[in-house]
This record gives C-alpha cells, structure tokens and sequence, in this order.
C-alpha cells in the first residue's frame, strides 16, 4: 500500500527501507519504512550545496521564478489526492484534512506566483534637492525550515514557496515523525524542477534528522533565515541559538486558544465551529481550540449541545469516514491523560478522554474528545497539552472573558460568538485580544493563507504565508540616489 503511494509520488523504496530509524503510521501502529537519519556533518554539507545553489538562483528574475512555483502547484494538483492520503498514513489525519493540506500548499503556490511580479519596494521623499530615495528588496540566502509532525507538508510549502520566489535556496528539516510527506514533497518539487533549466540543482533538499539535525541548521551562520514549527521548548532553543548569531528566525509555536461565547451568540453556529476547532485533527492543530469561555447565561446550554454533539462524533480509521482519527503516538495519549488526571485534582468536571478502538487498534492510540467544566482557568488549563481537550470557564462581563483569554502564555488565535457589534469590535481592538489570530463568529483553526500567519508571546511572535509576509524572506535596502551637481548632507550640516 504505502509502496504504491510512495513511488506513485516518485520516492525511491531504498529512501525509506536504508537506514535504522523506524517509521510507524498512527493509524495502526503498522511499519512504513526504516530511515537514515542526517548528521550534524551531513547537515553541513548540504548547507554548503544550498549556498552554491543561491549564488545562482539570486540573479534570476522573479517572474521566472515564480514560473518554478506555478509548474510545481500543477504537479502538486495532479498528485493531490496521493499526497493527501501519505499525509494521513503518517499524521492519522482524516482523509478530508489530508486533502486540505494539499489543498493549501495549491493555494500558497498560487499566492506566490502572483507575489513573483509584486516584490515591490517603496520610493520615498528626500529631503534634499536633487535626490530621491528609495527601498529595495533582495534575496536572503539559504532558509532554513524547521517543521512539526501535524503539517507534514503545508508548513514548508508556505515557506519554500515564498523563499523560492524570492531569491532564496531552502532546506528542509521535517519533523522525524513524519518525513515520508517531506520526501514526496521535494519529489514533486524535483519534478517541476525537471527541464527548468534556471533552477540550480541543489535549490532545494530535505534534511530527515532528529534534534541534532535541526540544531545544526540553527547554530550555523550560512543559514540566514530560519523558520522554525513546533513546541515552544523548541522555539526557544532554536530562537535563542539562531540570535546568538544574528541570523534571523520566523518562530511559529504552540497556542493555547479560545472562543468567547457572548449571550447574543448563535449557538448552533458555535457548537458546530467548536466541533471543528476543537475536535478536528484530534486536537492536534496549533489553532485547536482548547478554552471555550461562556458567558454564565449560556455556559449550561452549551454544554449540553456540546455533549450531545461529541456523542455523535464518528471516532476510528481516518480515511474510512471517520471525523476523528488517532493521536500521534503514545507519548501524546498519556501527556492527554497527565493533563486530564491534572485537571481533576485542580477540580475540573471531565467528560470523555478515553482511549477507544483498543481491541482493534492495539498499537495506535484513539481517544474520545474530552470536555472538562473548569471552575476557573488553573495552571493545566493555563498550558497548551496537544490533544483533543476543550476547557469550559465561565464569565459575567465581557472585560473579564477578554482577560482570561489573554491570560495564558500563548497568543496565537482567538474567537468570539457574539451579534453585539460594540462587543466584536472592542476584541478585535487593542484592548481586546492580544493573539496574532482575532476572529468573529468563525472558530480558531483553519485560516486561509491570504492572512499573515502566527502569533505573539510564547507562540513566537513570527508570520508566514499571507499579506508581506514575504518580507522576511529579503533583505531590505535604502538607496538614496543623488542626480544633482551638490553634495547637501542631510539635517542641514555644513562640513566645509
Ligand atoms: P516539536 O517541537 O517536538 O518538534 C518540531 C520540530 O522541531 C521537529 O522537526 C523537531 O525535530 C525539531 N526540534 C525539536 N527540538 C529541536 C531543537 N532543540 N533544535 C532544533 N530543532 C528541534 O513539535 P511537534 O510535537 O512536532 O509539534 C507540535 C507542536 O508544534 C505544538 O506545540 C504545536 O502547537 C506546534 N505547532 C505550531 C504551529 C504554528 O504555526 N504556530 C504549527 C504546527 C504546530
């Protein structure tokens, strides 16, 4: 099965049957393959490629590079509904979030073309006669992409296409939790590479490594630009060792997100937004909502309607018409368990958690999707646990429900249900939420990428994919150009 996928995808067999690494699918804790994983050395070396690569790739004009990006996203939609199954086979997703990723590499693809004609800078006043000034933008270097098991595959792609447009070589560190997706993912870039005589062979590689891996990549100088996906604990190790260096870095961590449910809200709306945000991808999605604050006139209603939604929720094999597939590996099941064992000492009221689908699936780890009534926002609830748990805190007026959602470390996405426009509008302003994300009447997760993505605090403060983010895949430089016969210096200084 995963030998079909794989070669259909243009993955050779030695790639993932080398090596000693084991690779198992979440969904049935079956093997798909033995990797090599990289070292430091290897790391290096391919750093060093990247740079060669570069070197070529700077001089050629955007437009034509956004020509690379556009027969990419045409392989990518001939392959979408392969790779969309390889992602499922090694995140569990559900076959339509497998398809989604896919669908969102397709459409950051589209984005970047057009951005490919639009890197534009700014011309700017002089002050002086005989002068105008104006802001250029080139080329990084070798962008580093460090990324997370639950975008295997989408996380890269808003990075690698717009490094790529923009003049930059890439490397990829996935996470080795999932590196088979990566490895189809270069095969298809390789493909659109085939015959395109302007891209440098090396402009883009995987890098299959643990840690170590991704620590080379962060502590060496002739990666300019590092964009890291994970754990918090990681960004603020990769953050602190690429600083160090003055390199620079694009953090995309963890989040710890909420919705205000206001008494205005519409209900069957926000029970079906929940649903989705805190129950899809098994509460493994860095937006996954996990702190649902109601206002006490509705917080026994939507309870109820939650319960009764969660009852209905079909748990078990993701690409057989399931909503809800399995958690990553065993690690995450019991940090679910600690987190839930927790909330309960710290008087929380738990509804599901269990494992499920044990007989049949011995080796993977499902879970019903649990809701626990908290009597306030206690330290487990303050932190991010990577599974499908919704706390439920009460609030009486909206200034202390906009407080609590500000109340945790993280700051990625937020959501209020409300019909009180005075309500919608001082979220979304500064004194509301204080999250990179701020919706109204829409859940946490699933953003489109036309939106710059991340978040502040301890989700790391980086942007991605939409609006400019591109702009910190370049370098900004001011020209000031004199045309004139004198020298003014500006200020008025006269050095005669
Ligand atoms: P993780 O931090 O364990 O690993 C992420 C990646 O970092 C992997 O490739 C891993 O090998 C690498 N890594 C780990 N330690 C490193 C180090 N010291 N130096 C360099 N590289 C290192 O995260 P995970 O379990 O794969 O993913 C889940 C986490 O990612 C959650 O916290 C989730 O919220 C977050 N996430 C954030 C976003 C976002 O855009 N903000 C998106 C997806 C996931």
């Amino acid at each position: 099965m995963i030998d079909k996928l794989l070669s259909g995808l243009g993955v050779p067999r030695s790639a993932y049957t080398s090596g000693s690494f084991p690779l198992h699918t979440p969904i049935d804790g079956s093997r798909l393959g033995t990797i090599a994983l990289d070292d430091p050395a290897t790391v290096a070396a391919k750093i060093e490629r990247a740079r060669d690569a570069f070197d070529v790739w700077r001089t050629v004009p955007p437009p034509r590079r956004g020509e690379l990006i556009r027969r990419f996203s045409e392989v990518l939609r001939r392959n979408k509904a392969a790779l969309g199954e390889l992602v499922s086979w090694e995140t569990g997703k559900i076959a339509q979030e497998g398809q989604g990723e896919v669908q969102e590499m397709i459409d950051i693809c589209d984005f970047a073309v057009g951005l490919s004609r639009q890197l534009y800078g700014l011309t700017i006043a002089s002050e002086r006669p005989g002068h105008h000034m104006r802001e250029t933008w080139h080329p990084l270097g070798v962008v580093g992409v460090i990324s997370a098991f639950n975008f295997p595959a989408a996380v890269w792609s808003w990075n690698a296409a717009l490094a790529l447009v923009t003049g930059n070589s890439v490397i990829w560190k996935p996470s080795e939790k999932t590196p088979l997706t990566a490895l189809a993912s270069q095969a298809l870039l390789e493909q659109a590479m085939h015959g395109f005589d302007d891209a440098p062979p090396q402009l883009s590689q995987v890098s299959v490594g643990d840690r170590a891996a991704g620590q080379a990549l962060a502590a060496d100088p002739r990666v300019a630009l590092v964009s890291a996906t994970g754990s918090t604990r990681m960004g603020r190790e990769v953050g602190q060792c690429v600083a160090a260096r003055f390199g620079r870095s694009i953090l995309e961590l963890g989040g710890n997100n909420a919705m205000i449910l206001a008494p205005s809200a519409d209900l069957a709306l926000a029970v079906r937004a929940t649903l989705f945000a805190a129950v899809g991808t098994a509460g493994q999605r860095c937006t996954t909502l996990r702190r649902l604050i109601a206002h006490e006139s509705v917080k026994d209603e939507i309870v109820t309607r939650l319960k009764s939604a969660y009852a209905k929720v079909r748990i078990g094999h993701p690409l057989q018409g399931s909503l809800v597939g399995p958690l990553i590996d065993k690690a995450g099941y019991e940090a679910m368990q600690d987190a839930l064992e927790q909330a309960r000492s710290q008087g929380g009221k738990v509804y599901g958690g269990e494992r499920q689908l044990q007989s049949e699936f011995p080796d993977a780890y499902y879970v019903a999707p649990a809701i626990v009534e908290m009597p306030r926002q206690t330290e487990v609830v303050r932190h991010e646990t990577f599974a499908p748990i919704l706390y439920i805190l009460g609030y009486r007026e909206i200034g202390e429900a906009i407080a609590l959602n500000n109340a945790v470390p993280h700051g990625l996405s937020s959501c209020i249900f409300t019909t009180d426009i005075r309500e919608a509008e001082l979220f979304q302003s500064a004194l509301g939420s204080d999250c990179g994300i701020a919706n109204v009447n829409i859940g946490t997760s699933g953003a489109e990428i036309g939106g710059a993505f991340g978040g502040e605090k301890e989700t790391g403060g980086g942007r991605e994919s939409g609006s400019d983010a591109w702009k910190a895949y370049m370098r900004r430089q001011t020209n000031t150009i004199n045309y004139s016969h004198e020298l003014p210096l500006a200020q008025g200084i006269n050095f005669d």
